[in-house]
């Protein structure tokens, strides 16, 4: 804190996307306080997996090896996948992307969601120039000419050099910011539980197509799966009422028995999906990161990875700048990280639409399609180098 007590950097939310920024901020030697307005439950060893997980790319992980968080959560929990299989519920053809093809040990790691936030908490608590505030909700945010000044519901002010928001998917912040997201919702749902099944998942993330949606199985650490079931809105209200045994048989019927019976569920949960995508990065001195920027479809894990990016190019970015010797606030200095990071966000979250068109019976032109006897990999060629990098972790 300078000496008038300001800050360099507030950062909203403290999902994996705000403690992350938090984390390499204060390392970097930033001033920084994280605001989050509910504690995140902690991880414990001995409760059951997280019902969210997330497929970590490789970037990922090296940045949060950068950050001294990766030991942390390999040494609890961490499900390594080698290769990805999609394949086609209605018509034939199959793909396969191989870690060994690519000279990798993984082309990805399976992650609870709570154990990568319980990481960075950690790390965060730990550091000097950080300030957790929690609970700590933003009521308003100012611009001013020097500064930015956000206001907590407890009437605590708080003053720093910039801001990011990285406070979800509904950001209040973008909303207080006035800048609009644009995208669609999709109806849909992504119905989660962790499953047992007869045959072992060979550490391989599992996505069958299906015209509702793609239904993915993704290796988790004790051999169990991690279920994402794309379903239309009442069809995820009917599956979420069923009671365990209908569930399972209706599952594995769906995921066509691949690796044999389900043999045991969790309880199930599920999120609502959309496409979101902010008119704009920057206002002032805040600048949007994460699901505050984007929301993309769930089909190729992508929304944390995507976000994770953000996170290594604002640091980048604020570093360069005081290196510099320059204002990090700078409306220059942010949309350096808005031109870097908005086209290649919007460009995944269009591609991950692609493909969600080109399955889902949806689009008016897949009966054409199907009827013309077009296979998976042909109907996926124009989008099979998205998916590619995607499964590489380079999207
Ligand atoms: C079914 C499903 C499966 C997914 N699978 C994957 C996957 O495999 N791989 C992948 O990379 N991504 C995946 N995602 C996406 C991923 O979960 C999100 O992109 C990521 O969690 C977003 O993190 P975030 O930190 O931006 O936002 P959030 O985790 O939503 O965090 C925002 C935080 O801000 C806080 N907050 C909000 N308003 C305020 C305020 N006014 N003041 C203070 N704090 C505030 C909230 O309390 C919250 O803690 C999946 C998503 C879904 C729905």
């Amino acid at each position: 804190m300078n000496r008038r007590g300001e800050l360099d950097a507030i950062v909203v939310g403290g999902g994996a996307i705000g403690a992350a920024l938090t984390l390499a901020l204060a390392r970097d030697e930033f001033d920084v306080a994280l605001v989050e307005a509910r504690a995140p439950k902690p991880w414990r060893e001995e409760d059951d997996p997280d019902l969210r997980v997330v497929a970590l790319a490789s970037d990922a992980r090296d940045l949060f090896e950068k950050l001294g968080v990766w030991s942390t959560i390999a040494n609890a929990r961490v499900g390594p996948y080698r290769r990805m299989h999609v394949w086609d519920g209605t018509a034939p053809g199959a793909l396969t992307f191989d870690a060994a093809d690519e000279g990798k040990a993984a082309l990805g790691w399976i992650i609870e969601n709570r154990l990568v936030q319980h990481a960075l908490w950690q790390a965060v608590e730990a550091e000097r120039n950080a300030r957790l505030v929690c609970p700590g909700e933003v009521a308003s945010i100012a611009n001013e000419n020097d500064g930015v000044e956000a206001v907590l519901a407890d009437g605590t002010r708080l003053r720093a050099r910039v801001a990011i928001a990285a406070d979800g998917a509904e950001s209040p912040v973008r909303a207080m910011l006035g800048i609009d997201a644009k995208g669609r919702d999709y109806v849909q749902r992504g119905l989660v539980a962790n499953v047992t099944t007869a045959r072992p998942h060979e550490h391989t993330a599992w996505q069958r197509f299906l015209p509702t949606g793609p239904l993915a199985f993704l290796p988790l650490a004790d051999g169990r799966c991690s279920i994402v079931w794309t379903l239309s809105d009442a069809q995820a209200a009917r599956v979420l009422a069923l009671d365990d045994d209908a569930f399972r048989a209706e599952l594995g019927a769906a995921f066509d028995f691949r690796l044999g019976e389900i043999t045991a569920t969790t309880p199930r949960a599920a999120f609502p999906l959309r496409l979101r995508l902010a008119d704009r990065y920057v206002s002032g001195r805040v600048a949007l990161a994460g699901d505050a920027a984007h929301v993309v479809h769930p089909l190729a894990g992508q929304g944390m990875n995507l976000g994770l990016r953000d996170v290594a190019c604002l640091a980048r970015v604020l570093r360069d700048a005081r290196e510099r010797g320059g204002d990090i606030g700078a409306a220059h200095v942010l949309r350096r990280y808005e031109r870097e990071r908005r086209s290649e966000n919007a460009l995944a979250a269009r591609g991950l639409d692609a493909i969600e068109r080109v399955f889902t019976a949806n689009d008016p032109l897949i009966p054409v399609a199907r009827g013309a006897g077009l296979s998976l990999v042909d109907r996926l060629a124009p989008l099979k180098g998205l998916l590619a990098s995607i499964a590489a972790g380079r999207a």
